[in-house]
């Protein structure tokens, strides 16, 4: 069986059953409101969607459905092909290399300002840019139907400049495609950007956040510059954190496997302390973590920079490396 993993909404989709195509071009266009019903609750303000219509074997359209090179082709009654396959959840693109196993995703989430959108666009802008991972095993190829090189490295620069970055409402998506000599087959890691508004009640969680349920890393931003802060008097610095993380779990309820809890501890060029110390210090400054880590399947605790991704010999590579090996 070949199935694909939607990157939008994690939904497996069957091809030999399930396969759901977009028209090709020289069909009509017209208002698609189940893209635009995602599109909305992801929180796009652009929700014209002029596209051209969905079709499966069982559509009018369709005259039969084809095998090429182990991926299917609908021919429809025009006599056009079409591969380009779409979720039947969300109906965007379904891209080549999203098998079940060959997903990874991460969800980033966090307080407002945390630097969420800065680390993605710091970490999928060093892969572009050092195009091989540090032990030379994968050459990584970012899927720039999603985002462009360009945007990705301006919003990055943006980003390392103190700038606030604009939030990224679709995933970033990088592929590792082993070397030659490795074997193997690419596999694809999704980046998520969770806006502080994608988790303000448990309904929004659950319509913004599809994806979270077969997340396999959940990665919760912490300024490493609130650890030197000393909270006031009976005050516990983490009920914040502590209702974020909970939020979070309520997207993952029914998941087969608990993801992995990383505190990626977010402008660390600004804090004075090594990565050890750091690391020590989030489990006593913030207690939660330690309590709420029996919901998930480990905890782990990352130092990175967006300002300097270079820093102590890059540490955003040992987060990416961390999260997706
Ligand atoms: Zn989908």
């Amino acid at each position: 069986m070949s199935d694909r993993r939607c990157i939008f909404c994690g939904r497996l989709t069957e091809l030999e059953t399930d396969a759901l195509f977009r028209l090709p071009p020289d069909h009509p266009r017209t208002n698609d409101p189940i893209y635009a019903d995602f599109r909305k609750a992801r929180g796009f303000t652009d929700l014209r969607s002029d596209l051209p219509g969905v079709c499966g074997s069982r559509s009018p359209e369709c005259l039969k459905l084809d095998w090429e090179n182990g991926r299917p082709v609908l021919i429809t009654k025009t006599g056009r092909g079409t591969d380009t396959l779409i979720c039947p959840s969300c109906h965007n693109e379904l891209f080549r290399d999203t098998d079940s196993a060959s997903v990874c995703s991460a969800v980033f989430f966090g307080a407002k300002d945390s630097g969420k959108t800065s680390l993605i666009l710091a970490l999928a802008n060093s892969r572009i840019k050092e195009q091989f991972s540090p032990d030379g095993k994968y050459r990584y190829i970012f899927n720039d139907r999603l985002y462009s090189t360009e945007d990705i490295a301006a919003g990055a620069e943006k980003a390392a400049s103190g700038e606030k970055p604009a939030d990224l409402r679709s995933p970033a998506a990088v592929y590792r495609v082993p070397r030659a000599a490795e074997g193997g087959k690419p596999v694809c890691d999704v980046l998520h950007d969770v806006s502080a508004a994608d988790t303000a009640d448990e309904e929004t969680l659950l319509t913004a956040l599809p994806f979270a349920e077969s997340a396999e890393h959940f990665v919760y931003c912490l300024p490493a510059d609130k650890l030197a802060e000393a909270p006031g008097e009976g005050e516990r610095p983490d009920i914040l954190m502590r209702r974020d993380i909970f939020m979070m779990l309520g997207a993952c309820r029914f998941a087969e496997k608990p993801p992995e809890l990383d505190i990626a501890l977010t402008r660390y060029d600004l804090a004075d302390m090594s990565p050890e110390t750091a690391s020590e210090r989030v489990f006593g400054v913030f207690p939660s973590i330690g309590e709420l880590s029996g919901y998930f399947s480990g905890v782990k605790v990352y130092a990175v920079s967006a300002a300097r991704p270079d820093l102590g010999g890059s540490l955003t590579d040992e987060l990416y490396a961390g999260l997706f090996g």
